[in-house]
């Protein structure tokens, strides 16, 4: 069948593996080479394509649940949405989660996701006590930190190169209701951004949506939104049943005055400096679920997320210097989110690093792939990285800069029989 992740680009032909009990799945990694794991394919680029994939999804079944501790059970493919839907109502949250819960607890650990959370809870394996897989040989690990360090270390974050993740034991936090007390801050330029986010560094919660086509003095000006869960309201979550896009876009529709349009209106909206609100889970973490295949706007060429992660000390200049050359290619993204990141963690490709990063969306089209080529220099140049989740297109100088323990991970591979077995588009492309 053709798959493609979540920009659409590239489509490929792939062969999709299903398999009902863990021999069957063991003999499959048996007869197959270069196939990989995949989720709900909402990683953006080629980390979950190969001509030969493991389809995880249908495996989703809770296993069980420990009230004392908050420890939940549960298959790999299981949905985070399947999560909250079952435990909100309970009195209980991820620890961690990122911007989308259509994703698989199998593919939050692949890619050792993180939330607007990270400068004070880090990545989805912090939440995580152990978790089964399958590896090369087709044996079963019981995977922690203590017993398995190097196999932990290259798992969470190693974009599925590992094995296939069967079920994972993760820890919920309690909550007391199912809204936030959210803060929105509109800052002037990227110095007052700055501020703003140490100023409430304290916060659990921080994310900033930010006008990428913004110039001068007016370069960085954004939306701060920070939050904390509020002990009123009660906990009656449910799904909402989402909007749909129901075709592509043609592809003139985004382009430079669309984006500009938008990011006057969305920024123009909020009036004062500072506005209290209370909002749910939903508006507060998942905005964008609320409208089914979004990627569709972007026209039948697809998109791409580049995201990049630059250290403290050079977050400011760096990011004025990329933001100052989006501006001038006229390139623009609606979506152009700045987080804060806490300490690294030890895994070998776990993407944050202490400092600032920026997500942005480009449509594919003529001068795109030049354009983050230019952006790339930049982040080396400061000392970042880019995040395979995001990524179609890194190449394998860049990537290899940004991640020191790359050759730790692709000898590990090699020892144990995982780098012909297990392979992704991403993985050739950057050699890993
Ligand atoms: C709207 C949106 C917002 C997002 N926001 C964030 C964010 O805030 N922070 C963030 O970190 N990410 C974010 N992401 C990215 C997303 O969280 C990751 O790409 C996630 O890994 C996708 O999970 P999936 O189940 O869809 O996996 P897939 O996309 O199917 O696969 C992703 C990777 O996981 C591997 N994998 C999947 N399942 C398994 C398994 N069972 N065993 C081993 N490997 C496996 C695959 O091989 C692949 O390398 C966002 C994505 C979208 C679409």
């Amino acid at each position: 069948m053709i798959i493609s992740g979540w920009g659409m680009y590239p489509k490929i032909e792939s062969t999709v593996l299903r398999f009902e009990t863990e021999q069957a799945l063991a003999n499959l990694i048996g007869e197959y080479y270069g196939l990989v794991p995949r989720g709900n394919g909402r990683s953006y680029g080629d980390s979950a394509l190969s001509p030969v994939t493991v389809d995880v999804k249908p495996k989703n079944y809770f296993l069980s649940f420990d009230e004392s501790s908050g420890l939940l059970h549960v298959q790999a493919g299981a949905l985070l949405s399947d999560i909250l839907e079952i435990f909100v109502p309970k009195g209980w949250f991820l620890k961690i989660t990122p911007g989308t819960k259509l994703i698989t607890v199998g593919g939050a650990i692949a890619s050792d996701v993180h939330g607007k959370n990270h400068h004070i809870e880090g990545c989805f394996s912090e939440s995580v006590k152990e978790f089964r897989i399958v590896t090369a040989n087709g044996t079963i690990i019981n995977c922690n930190r203590e017993s398995t360090p190097d196999l932990w270390k290259a798992t969470c974050g190693g974009m599925g190169l590992t094995g296939v993740i069967l079920d994972a034991k993760i820890y919920l936090k309690k909550i007391k209701s199912q809204y936030i007390n959210q803060v929105t801050i509109k800052t002037k330029n990227l110095k007052e951004t700055f501020d703003a986010f140490e100023e409430f560094k304290d916060k659990p919660y921080s994310v900033a949506w930010i006008d990428c086509l913004a110039k001068g003095n007016a370069m960085g000006k954004s939306l701060l939104m920070v939050g904390d869960f509020s002990g009123e309201g009660g906990l009656g979550y449910q799904l909402k049943p989402q909007k749909t896009i129901p075709f592509n876009f043609p592809s003139f529709t985004l382009n430079k005055l669309s984006v500009k349009a938008f990011n006057e209106l969305y920024y123009g909206k909020v009036r004062k400096k500072v506005t209290k609100q209370q909002v749910d889970i939903d508006a507060f973490f998942y905005p964008l679920d609320a409208i089914g295949h979004w990627n569709r706007i972007y026209g039948k060429n697809g998109f791409t997320q580049y995201q990049f992660i630059l250290p403290k000390v050079h977050s400011y200049d760096g990011l004025k210097e990329i933001l100052a050359t989006i501006a001038d290619s006229g390139k623009g993204s609606f979506l152009a989110v700045l987080k804060l990141y806490g300490k690294a963690n030890q895994n070998w490709l776990s993407f944050p690093l202490e400092g600032y990063s920026l997500a942005l969306d480009f449509k594919i089209e003529k001068g795109i792939f030049q354009l983050l080529d230019m952006l790339d220099r930049i982040v080396l140049k400061y000392g970042g990285r880019i995040y395979l989740t995001k990524d179609v297109r890194v190449s394998r100088k860049t990537f290899e800069k940004g991640y020191p323990q790359i050759d730790t991970f692709r000898q590990f591979r090699k020892e144990h029989g995982m780098d012909k077995k297990f392979q992704s588009l991403q993985s050739k492309r950057v050699g890993i």
